[in-house]
C-alpha cells in the first residue's frame, strides 16, 4: 500500500493511495495544476488515476473535482448525499452525472486490487464519510479478477480520517489495525479560542461536527495504535490556529503518555503540509 499526502489543511485537501496496479485519489480540493504536479513527483499523472474517492462537499475536498473530472474523465466515488450537494451547489461547474458512482458507509467494494471501507464521520456535511483502504494481494501477484484472498492479518491497510468533530467506538473500530494512518490534528484549542475567528466559527470547529484538536488527535491515535502502524501523517492543519511543531509534540506526548514504550519502537510520525507533497509511504 502506497500513501502520499499532495495536499493537505483547511486551504485544500489531496491524498494519493495506491498499490502497485491501482491508482486512487482521495478528495480533489486542489487546482487541477496542483494536483498533476503531485502525482508527478511519483512519476504519476492524473489519467492514471483509477478514480477519486470524495469525502464530503466542502470546497477545500472538491475544488479541483470538475477540472479533473473533465479533463480526464475519472470516475468519482461519493456517498447520494455528498453527489447532491455537489451537483446543487454548482461550484464544481457542470460534470457529466454518468461518472458519479453512488457509495455507502459500511459498503465495502473493490476497486481493482484494493478493497475501499467507506465510513461515516461527524462532521458538517450532507452525508460525509472518511475511507480505509486495504490492498488485497492476489497469488499472482497482479491484479485479476477473482484475486485470491489472504489472511486478514496479512493485508495491508491504510486510512485517511479527517474533518470530523469527535470519535466513538465505531471510528476506533475501523482505524485499528491500518498500517499507514492519515489522522486529523486541525488545531490547538487555546489557539482557537483567543484567536481572530469570529465566535459561531469558533464554536462549529469546536462542536461535535467540526475539526479534531490535536490533543483529541493524540488520544485518538494511543487508542488504535497497534503493532501493524508503520507511519502516521498529521493533516488537516488549521492555517491560523495551529503550527506544524506544535501539532507534533502535542499528539506525541499524548501518545508517549499513554504508551511510553512507544519511544523506543522504529515509528514514523510526520505532518502533511498544505503546500507540499508529503513523502510517498509505502508498507507491504
Ligand atoms: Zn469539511
Ligand atoms: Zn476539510
Amino acid at each position: 500500500m502506497r500513501l502520499m499526502s499532495i495536499a493537505s489543511g483547511s486551504s485544500g485537501n489531496c491524498i494519493y493511495a495506491g498499490s502497485g496496479n491501482t491508482h486512487l485519489i482521495i478528495d480533489a480540493g486542489l487546482s487541477g495544476k496542483k494536483i498533476e504536479n503531485g502525482l508527478k513527483e511519483i512519476g504519476l499523472s492524473t489519467a492514471d488515476m483509477d478514480g477519486v474517492l470524495v469525502t464530503h462537499e466542502h470546497s477545500d475536498h472538491i475544488q479541483g473535482l470538475g477540472v479533473i473530472s473533465r479533463r480526464y474523465h475519472l470516475p468519482i466515488y461519493a456517498t447520494a448525499g455528498t453527489i447532491e450537494a455537489i451537483m446543487s451547489s454548482g461550484t464544481c461547474g457542470k460534470i457529466d452525472p454518468a461518472l458519479f458512482h453512488e457509495i455507502s458507509a459500511d459498503r465495502n467494494f473493490m476497486l481493482k486490487d484494493i478493497e475501499v471501507g467507506p465510513f461515516r464521520i461527524s462532521h458538517d456535511a450532507a452525508e460525509p464519510v472518511a475511507y480505509r483502504l486495504t490492498e488485497k494481494v492476489c497469488e499472482s501477484g497482479l491484479s485479476g479478477d477473482a484475486p485470491a484472498v489472504i489472511d486478514k492479518e496479512e493485508r495491508v491497510s491504510a486510512a485517511v480520517c479527517t474533518d470530523l468533530g469527535k470519535y466513538d467506538d465505531y471510528i476506533m473500530e475501523h482505524l485499528r489495525g491500518v498500517s499507514i494512518l492519515l489522522l486529523e490534528s486541525n488545531h490547538d484549542v487555546n489557539m482557537l479560542e483567543v484567536g481572530p475567528y469570529p465566535y459561531y466559527l469558533k464554536q462549529r470547529i469546536l462542536g461535535e461536527k467540526g475539526h479534531l484538536s490535536n490533543e483529541t488527535a493524540g488520544e485518538l491515535l494511543s487508542k488504535v495504535i497497534t503493532d501493524s502502524m508503520k507511519a502516521v501523517l498529521l493533516g488537516h492543519l488549521s492555517h491560523e490556529n495551529n503550527f506544524t511543531e506544535l501539532a507534533y509534540e502535542t499528539v506525541k506526548q499524548e501518545l508517549l503518555m499513554r504508551h511510553p514504550e512507544l519511544s523506543d519502537r522504529k515509528f514514523s510520525m510526520e505532518v502533511a503540509l498544505r503546500d507540499r507533497c508529503s513523502q510517498l509511504i509505502k508498507v507491504s
